[in-house]
């Protein structure tokens, strides 16, 4: 059983993660979307609000989950019996951040990372964008799913 955890703060989800995550449903038997819980860390929305958005967005999919974690992701993924690590990647700022990571958590627990390439018509999209345009009184419609709407 291939089961893989997308980590990530998803404040909030937007159309990038829903791209990435949509690619990988082939890929996985199941894909655990897990909402890394860090309390140094501010967020424009709660943990319930972003669980609640991830929920409604992929209500149909019976292969995804939704949960948050604390700690280290890959002990995470062990406590749940995850052998794969799902991220994006966007830009070369993206490939060289996780290349350090991806190979740390090998080295640490075996656990693969396995990356897929943005798609062209999201690849500009981030949630701190999204927070911006929101903080803002902008309208951020175009770049998140109809549950964050
Ligand atoms: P984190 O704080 O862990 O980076 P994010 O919610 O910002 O959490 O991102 C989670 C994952 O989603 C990361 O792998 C990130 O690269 C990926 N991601 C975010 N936006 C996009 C996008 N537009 N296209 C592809 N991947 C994306």
């Amino acid at each position: 059983m291939k089961k893989a955890v997308f980590p990530g703060s998803f404040d909030p989800i937007t159309l990038g993660h829903v791209d990435i995550i949509k690619r990988a449903i082939p890929l996985f038997d199941e894909i655990v979307i897990a909402i890394g819980v860090n309390a140094e860390k501010k967020y424009m929305f709660s943990l319930n609000e972003r669980v609640a958005f991830i929920k409604k967005c992929f209500a149909d999919e019976k292969n995804i989950t939704v949960t948050k974690y604390k700690g280290l992701t890959v002990d995470y993924c062990k406590t749940i019996d995850a052998d794969f690590i799902l991220r994006g990647l966007r830009n070369p700022a993206d490939f060289e951040f996780e290349k350090a990571i991806a190979q740390t958590n090998r080295k640490l627990s075996g656990i693969e990372t396995v990356f897929l390439l943005t798609s062209a018509d999201t690849s500009f999209i981030s949630s701190s964008i999204v927070r911006d345009i929101i903080r803002n009184g902008g309208d951020a419609s175009e770049l998140v799913p109809k549950c964050v709407k």
